[in-house]
């Protein structure tokens, strides 16, 4: 997994020296001299890590990092600032800034991979995510970077877990005056309370009685539940080598003792925005993809939807030798209704026509707004009998209560025509399926309207 990395300092022997390192573990390194520069770099999306010197004239690491994080273009780059300065005011200006690590010069060949490796992991994710959003755009949904820019990342929920009084108790008091804190003293019930507990962020002691901590992050990494929750080890200084392990497993960031109050709350704030930026996104994808296959209107499935699931569901009844149902339902006289009444009487009898339809299926039926006011129902393991008295009874719910239209003040009569068939049971293509339901749904319009009219395979 190879990154573009972008080197930014003033002095040229830094960034050759930095560049070599990098360079020598495959990654991709690009640089700039200064703020300006390394903004406009950033700006065109040339690359996803940014290793970023604090002292430099004009523009010092501080404020580039600081305009990175607040421009919707660029706020998702990770930020890593490296200083020869290590005092924790200046750690906590950088990670005020929004920076999301620290490097202190010179730096440990180690750290430096271990945040670089990590930190590229994150930024592929994010990037995967942040594609697979933009189709969520161009629809219309909102644009997650936005919020994201406006988050403070307080007010998260964070579960501390840590056996050791003293420690825990400090850390829960210093935490709780941006957060809701949740300490679990017992590592073996972590996870469960992890999984149960709606989380955005783990805080996990990596210093525990007769426990790993890094077991639980790891285990925590690979369920479900709390897969994306983003983790913040804290370590004793003598465990620093176990703190690089977990940065290879899926920790996030890590905290040597004895923790700084602002560092500590500057980087779960850190952590807690990245989570909901990512969380919004995955929304995104997955509206994107629920609207991509459903019609706006109804919220039934749409045709395209349908047309490929049909063809699964077919190949299935014929390979287990079941039998699948499928009809199509027209909404009679459709026409006159908007003629009449208006085209928005006529969508609201097309909504209360999908409820109806929905209350009259199973949850295995597949029901999808064909067309205008046409309907296709795919009933797999039913055969003809039983899916006419389905057909039977929708056509019953339809006629039999009038339909509430102009916001309820008035209620019209609606009928519809049912055309019914099944798969052969050797199998056969849709679209001759579909054929066939259509005839049949052409006869119940020949023969008068308001009925079921079956065709047998
Ligand atoms: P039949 O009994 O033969 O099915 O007659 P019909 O009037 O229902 O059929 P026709 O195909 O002549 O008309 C269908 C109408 O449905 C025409 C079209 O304007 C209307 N329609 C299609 N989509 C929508 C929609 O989303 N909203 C509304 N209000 N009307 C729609
Ligand atoms: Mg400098
Ligand atoms: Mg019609």
């Amino acid at each position: 997994m190879s990154a573009r990395i972008l080197v930014v300092d003033d002095v040229p022997a830094n960034v050759k020296l930095l560049e070599a390192r990098l360079s020598a573990e495959y990654f991709d390194v690009m640089t700039a001299s200064n703020g300006t520069e390394a903004l406009a770099i950033s700006r065109r999306a040339e690359c996803d890590i940014i290793l970023l010197d604090v002292m430099m004239p004009d523009m010092d690491g501080f404020e580039v990092c600081r305009r990175l994080k607040t421009d919707p273009a660029t706020h998702h780059i990770p930020v890593v600032m490296v200083t020869a300065l290590d005092s924790p005011s200046d750690r906590n200006r950088g990670l005020e800034a929004g920076a999301d690590d620290f490097l202190t010069k010179p730096v440990s060949d180690v750290v430096l991979i271990a945040r670089v490796r990590s930190l590229t992991r994150l930024k592929m994710m994010t990037d995967e995510l942040r594609m697979r959003a933009i189709t969520s755009l161009e629809i219309g949904m909102q644009a997650p970077e936005r919020s994201a820019v406006a988050d403070t990342g307080k007010g998260g929920r964070i579960l501390l877990v840590d056996d050791r009084e003293s420690s825990y108790e400090r850390l829960a008091t210093i935490l709780a005056a941006e957060h809701t804190v949740d300490v679990e003293p017992n590592p073996t019930e972590a996870l469960f309370h992890a999984a149960e507990g709606n989380y955005d962020l783990l805080i996990v002691s990596l210093d525990l009685n007769n426990f790993d901590g890094l077991r639980l992050c790891s285990q925590a990494r690979s369920l479900e539940r709390t897969r994306h929750v983003p983790i913040l080890a804290i370590a004793d200084p003598e465990n620093s080598t176990r703190l690089l392990r977990g940065l290879e497993i899926g920790v996030n960031d890590y905290l040597l003792r004895p923790i700084d109050k602002i560092e500590l709350l500057a980087r779960a704030r850190t952590q807690i925005r990245r989570r909901r930026y990512t969380d919004h996104l995955r929304d995104n994808v997955q509206n994107s993809i629920e609207m991509a296959i459903t019609d706006a209107l109804t919220g039934l499935h749409n045709r395209r939807y349908m047309e490929s699931h049909l063809a699964t569901l077919a190949e299935q009844a014929a390979t287990r030798g079941k039998p699948l149902a499928l009809m199509i339902l027209d909404i009679d006289y459709f026409k006159s209704i908007n003629d009449n009444y208006g085209h928005d009487a006529g969508d609201d009898v097309l909504r209360e026509f999908a409820v109806r339809v929905r209350k009259s299926i199973r949850g295995i039926d597949l029901a999808c707004r064909y067309g205008g006011e046409e309907f296709v129902i795919v009933m797999p393991e039913t055969d003809l009998h039983v899916a006419g008295m389905v057909a039977e009874r929708l056509r019953r719910s339809i006629a039999g209560e009038p339909f509430a239209i102009h916001k309820g003040t008035k209620r019209i009569e609606v009928t519809i025509s049912i055309g019914l068939t099944t798969l052969e049971q050797k199998g056969e293509a849709v679209a001759d399926v579909l054929k066939r339901a259509d005839t049949a749904l052409y006869r119940a319009k020949h023969d008068g309207r308001n009925r079921v009219v079956s065709q047998a395979a």
